[in-house]
């Protein structure tokens, strides 16, 4: 301290004033350098993160019983192609480091410009998430400004996801890009019952709604239809209520919402807070937006990626989930020469007949060539040695579905001398709601299937769907069975990776009705699956089959 002291007294207040001076100028411009560098070089920041990334998988256990331990050593690169930021703390999200050496290499990589809103996203979460100053701070406005709410600093969209884990996913993934696309923080309004399903997506932040949540009862909130009724009276912005519920969750016969459209997105802009309730893709709709059309295109230069990418970077499964799924791969499908996911959904068991379905499914298999016939000429059991294994992973709430394959190629011999091993993980019976083990297996089965190298999925099914688009797969989609009909193909191959939307507008935004999406909107198709939803596509000469 004495020294101190002494120094202190031997610096003239005239130096001192001096370098005051100095601190004032060079401050402000150190810090706009850094800003432009942190917004015109997110290429330089990815490669640097890459790094970060590289030196962490270097740590990983390489355990002998791990099929991936060799891989681990040789694949040190930054896991899906730089989608995820750098920086989480490795113990809580292993899976976020390991998940893609259960992958094939993916061809379908990121666009840069992707990457860079992710990140943009990710600066805004931190900034505005739960927890921080900007919540609150924003929160108090919001709950105290009947007029100008719009004056709050962040925007926020909180996500409602109903119905079972498939459609609550594919509607995380919608919202997601809504957020991104018009810069607000996603919040989710998770079940107790989904808390421990996924990794947080966002470092140092959190995506679920916190209870304390002004709004968290929203049912009181204004709506989106009456806010359309007072915009009509010619009501101005500044009538704009703070907060608003939108509804996009499938309802039957319910009048368009022109969602997609600029007149409904200038107003819905202008409202700090939306509370979006949905089970449904509505990608698409945001893809008929022309201004978010222009951004979407930017992101996804292979159209049909949307969901493989934001599914990829939003769903890592939690350390609990990642432990399910790593053990059963690593137990029954690790060793295939080829595994083929097989996900059985039956919508109305009771008018369903079990020997139609099991019909269905090995007409779909056997005559695509995806399953062997049995070699009825030969009786003798196969010989192990040198014979390809094939492993079928099938996902039912029937166990009799795993146990009818399983019974038919026991100890069988097939026509192509391939052995076929059937596996089945769960048999739950029935669609269960807030149960939390019965959601892990969901997610578990679903993630299981993305990994297979083929996949059979049954028509409409968005828990199929998840499998599908996050596993980067055209599957084969079973024919929705519907009475005792036999004149239709078991199964179609699906011609894109993407869940289908299944209630898109009918009208274009001048009230005209849309009759045709394709002659419009070149990268939209009908499902295949569903007569009335409509996907994104990316090879546009992919034929228009069914659709509106
Ligand atoms: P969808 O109804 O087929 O569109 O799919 P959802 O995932 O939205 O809802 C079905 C729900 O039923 C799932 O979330 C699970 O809770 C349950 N379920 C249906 N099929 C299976 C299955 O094969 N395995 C497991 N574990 N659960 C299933």
């Amino acid at each position: 301290m004495a020294i101190l002291q002494s120094t202190m007294d031997k610096i003239s207040s005239k130096k001192l004033t001096t370098l005051i001076i100095l601190f004032f100028i060079a401050f402000p411009l150190a810090l706009t350098a850094n800003l432009m560098f942190r917004t015109s070089t997110f290429a330089l920041f990815e490669l640097f993160s890459q790094n970060k990334v590289a030196m962490k998988n270097a740590s990983l256990p390489t355990s002998t019983n791990d099929p991936t331990s060799s891989s681990i050593r040789d694949k040190k690169t930054k896991p899906i192609g730089g989608l995820l930021a750098s920086g989480f703390d490795e113990s809580s999200c292993i899976s976020r480091l390991q998940s893609h050496l259960y992958r094939k290499p993916s061809p379908h990589k990121p666009s840069p410009y992707l990457i860079y809103k992710l990140r943009n996203y990710e600066e805004l979460h931190t900034r505005c998430g739960p927890n921080t100053r900007d919540y609150r701070r924003s929160m108090i406005k919001i709950v105290n400004s009947e007029n100008n709410g719009n004056a709050a600093m962040c925007k926020y969209l909180v996500c409602v996801p109903v119905n079972g884990l498939g459609n609550q996913m594919i509607s995380i993934a919608a919202t997601f890009l809504y957020a991104v696309l018009t810069d607000r923080v996603l919040l989710v309004r998770f079940g107790e019952d989904k808390y421990r399903l996924f990794c947080e997506p966002f470092l140092n932040s959190t995506w679920i709604l916190p209870k304390s949540f002004p709004f968290w009862n929203y049912k009181l909130v204004e709506t989106y239809e009456s806010m359309l009724k007072k915009e009509k009276g010619k009501n101005s912005k500044e009538d704009l209520p703070s907060t608003l519920f939108l509804n996009l969750q499938h309802t039957k016969n319910e009048p368009d919402k022109f969602f997609h459209c600029d007149h409904s997105q200038d107003l819905l802009r202008n409202v700090p807070l939306l509370i979006l309730k949905s089970d449904q893709y509505f990608v698409p709709s945001l893809f008929m937006n022309p201004s978010f059309n222009s951004e979407i295109t930017k992101m996804f230069l292979e159209r049909d990626t949307v969901f493989y990418h934001l599914g990829g970077y939003l769903f890592q499964p939690s350390n609990e989930a990642w432990g399910l799924i790593s053990k059963f791969y690593q137990e029954h499908l690790s060793k295939a020469d080829e595994r083929i996911g097989l996900q059985i959904r039956v919508f109305a068991p009771d008018s369903t007949p079990q020997q139609a379905v099991m019909d269905l499914v090995l007409r779909c298999t056997i005559k695509n060539k995806l399953l062997p016939e049995l070699d009825t000429q030969n009786s003798m059991p196969y010989r192990m040695k040198n014979k390809s294994i094939k492993v079928v992973l099938v996902t039912s709430l029937k166990a009799e579905y795993g146990e009818n394959l399983r019974n038919m190629y026991e100890n069988k011999a097939t026509v192509t001398g391939e052995v076929i091993r059937v596996y089945q993980a769960s048999h739950e019976e029935h669609q269960k709601h807030h149960d939390k083990m019965h959601n892990m297996k969901a997610w578990m089965e679903m993630y299981l299937l993305s990994l297979c190298d083929v996949l059979v999925t049954t028509s409409v099914s968005t828990f199929g769907y998840v499998a599908q688009s996050l596993g980067g797969l055209r599957p084969w989609l079973l024919y929705k069975l519907t009475n005792n009909d036999t004149h239709f193909p078991a199964c179609e191959r699906d011609f894109s990776l993407e869940p289908c939307y299944h209630i898109p507008p009918n009208h274009y935004c001048n009230g005209n009705l849309i009759k045709d999406f394709v002659s419009t909107f070149l990268y939209l198709r009908g499902c295949k699956d569903f007569s009335n939803g409509v996907k994104l596509v990316n090879d546009t000469t992919t034929i228009l089959d069914h659709g509106p």
